[in-house]
């Protein structure tokens, strides 16, 4: 019986420790929202760990579907602990014994796992490449994904970017350019996919590293440029924790936050720059010339 992730479970093929696991066999599918139409070609249960459910309409899939700790919904069976916290997980594999397998909707390879510590594995290699030029800038685009047509645009920017610039993502964010042919640097992928948008750290301790090795007292003088995709809470806390650290002039999208009132938007705007997405057109060349 294989055992798949999906969304922002990909994460979890980069941890070796689950290399030992041979029926832990890939991710199926995309970001979070596209989950009603791929738990119908995924045909087995699911079981899911943390947030980003959306309401399946179907109560067949609603049969498959299966929470655990934070998540539930109603219709779906709820996994609780033991008074040791021990789960039962029999239920579901049991019934996946009993499901076709999943119809194939892609198939591929994904370079991932680039948490601060692999990063800083590779920092002699990435300064150098920053230094000689061959890496111009990075660009954080980290963040969520969503229904949209409008976030279209975080995989033409993707698609537009020069060659000399890497992608420092976490996130469902990436599912918008994770699977675009971006190459590497030098053997530097342009996509550094740090995990999921709690990952958002990691990217965090990147960009300080960066300022201590390349001796800088403004974290605004690296060659990051901050293209931040939103949606739910966890982004706005990103963003809280990047204006913390003082980085200026992020770029927001698809919109600025509607709960912000106009009193708030205008500190963010005034005092830290902070503006949304322009045109794919104008904005690769815009960060470029900045
Ligand atoms: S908070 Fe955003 S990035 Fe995180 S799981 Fe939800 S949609 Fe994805």
């Amino acid at each position: 019986m294989d055992v798949y992730t999906h969304s922002e479970m990909l994460p979890a093929h980069y941890y070796p420790a689950f290399k030992k696991y041979k029926h832990f066999v890939g991710n199926y599918g995309n970001a979070w929202w596209q989950q009603l139409r791929e738990f119908e070609s995924f045909n087995g249960p699911v079981l899911f760990t943390t947030n980003c459910i959306v309401p399946p309409r179907k109560e067949e899939i609603r049969k498959r579907i299966f929470t655990t700790g934070a998540t539930g919904y109603p219709g779906c069976t709820h996994i609780e602990g033991d008074e040791e916290g021990r789960k039962d997980f029999s239920e579901i594999i049991e019934l996946a014994k009993t499901r076709p397998p999943p119809a194939e909707i892609e198939k591929g390879t994904i370079v991932g796992g680039f948490a601060h510590e692999q990063v800083f594995a590779l920092a002699d290699q990435i300064v150098e490449a920053v230094r000689s030029g061959s890496i111009k800038k990075f660009f954080v685009m980290a963040g969520c994904d969503g229904r949209m047509n409008s976030r279209r645009y975080y995989t033409d920017f993707a698609s537009e970017l020069p060659e000399d610039n890497v992608i420092l993502t976490a996130g469902c964010a990436k599912y918008r350019y994770n699977k675009l042919d971006l190459g590497d640097i030098g053997g530097i992928p342009r996509v550094l996919d740090a995990g999921q948008c709690n990952d958002s750290y990691s990217l965090a301790l990147i960009i300080l590293k960066l300022k201590e090795i390349f001796g800088l007292e403004d974290i605004n003088e690296l060659p990051i440029v901050y293209n931040i995709s939103r949606y739910e809470q966890k982004a706005v806390i990103v963003l809280l924790a990047l204006l913390y650290l003082g980085v200026k002039n992020i770029q927001l999208g698809p919109t600025l936050p509607a709960f912000l009132s106009p009193n708030v938007a205008k500190v963010l705007v005034e005092k830290f720059g902070i503006t949304s997405i322009g045109t794919v057109a104008e904005d690769p060349e815009r960060f470029l010339g900045a």
